[in-house]
């Protein structure tokens, strides 16, 4: 079995300078150096980037999902992508959504620099290595802290444990050691766009979190930065105050979507309440179920760009849903 290693920065490749500080250093070899020759698997590395996550845009991570497509499609039988921590969940739920569900394609990194003596990337890039090679495929994935979820769930959630990532709701796809791989669930969403050209650009979204006594400043001020396109982390089960409807209303009669999501980072939105989200509703926003504010932006996104403005509440109610098209 050959598999591609795909290396684009992050704290995986990560070593301190003299001043105490982490730099991404190592290239895709230095990675695969602490991996021991496995039976049976032809790895091969490959440098996409050498950059922290932090620094990503969402073009560059379509840079990535087309390396991680023409691997699969030059024949590579899995493939890993080595990423910073702080925006593997874009990188994944783009990644999940412009591959097949099935394919053996996982997505990692780590907490810790490479050069730290309890650092966990020689073991997160083995246990990717472990998924994209299992019996049964486990599908697009993340894998950290010995646990894979689905890439199309996934959320960073503590900013130094090695187990920084949640599959949210739905749990993980499956747990990963020296064993080997023990397979949990199946993810019932992602692969969306996998028959779609994976597109030139992403358009604008822009994302603004309520807090209390918000007003609209922060949506206006993205309308005329030329967003087209708004993702609004609400109150509670998607609820603002006036100001904020009123701004949706202005943007719909422009043409940009506005899509709520909830702050609290779990649970569904749902326009119910008068004066809430119900007004939001009104005002012609599109309520983006369980997706977090991060998935919701990357979804949105895609929908603009692959679908067009007009089929984009068609498309967002089926990659909520997990309905392919
Ligand atoms: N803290 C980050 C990481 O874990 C830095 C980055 O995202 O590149 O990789």
């Amino acid at each position: 079995m050959r598999i591609a290693v795909l290396a684009t920065g992050g704290t995986i490749a990560s070593r301190r300078e003299p001043d105490g500080t982490l730099a991404v250093a190592d290239s895709v070899a230095e990675l695969l150096a602490h991996v021991p020759d496995l039976a049976g698997i032809d790895i091969r590395g490959f440098d996409l980037s050498c950059r922290p996550s932090f620094t990503l845009t969402l073009d560059d991570m379509l840079d990535t999902v087309r390396a991680v497509r023409t691997k699969l499609a030059e024949g590579f039988a899995g493939v890993v992508v080595t990423h910073g921590t702080d925006t593997l969940e874009e990188a994944a739920y783009l990644t999940s959504q412009l591959t097949g569900r099935d394919a053996r394609v996982a997505l990692t990194g780590a907490q810790r620099g490479a050069d730290e003596p309890d650092s966990d990337a020689g073991r997160n890039l083995m246990d990717a290595i472990r998924v994209v090679t299992a019996a049964e495929p486990v599908g697009v994935a993340i894998v950290l802290g010995g646990v894979a979820c689905a890439a199309v769930e996934g959320r960073k959630v503590h900013t130094s444990a090695v187990s920084a990532f949640s599959g949210g709701s739905a749990g993980a796809l499956a747990l990963v050691d020296h064993d080997g791989v023990l397979r949990l669930s199946a993810s019932a969403r992602g692969g969306h766009y996998a028959d779609r050209p994976v597109p030139d650009r992403l358009p604008r979204v822009d994302l603004v979190k309520l807090v209390a006594g918000a007003d609209d400043t922060h949506l206006r001020a993205s309308l005329r930065a030329g967003a087209e396109g708004l993702v609004v982390e609400a109150f509670g089960a998607g609820n603002a105050p006036q100001s904020v409807a009123e701004a949706v209303r202005d943007a719909d009669k422009r043409g940009v979507p506005v899509v709520i999501t909830s702050r609290t980072g779990a649970g569904r939105v749902r326009p119910i309440y008068s004066g809430g989200g119900a007004d939001l509703a009104q005002a012609g926003a599109l309520f983006a179920g369980d997706l977090t504010g991060s998935q919701a932006r990357v979804a949105l996104a895609l929908a603009l760009a692959i679908d067009g403005p007009d089929a984009v509440p068609a498309a967002l109610r089926n990659l909520v849903e997990g309905r392919r098209p």
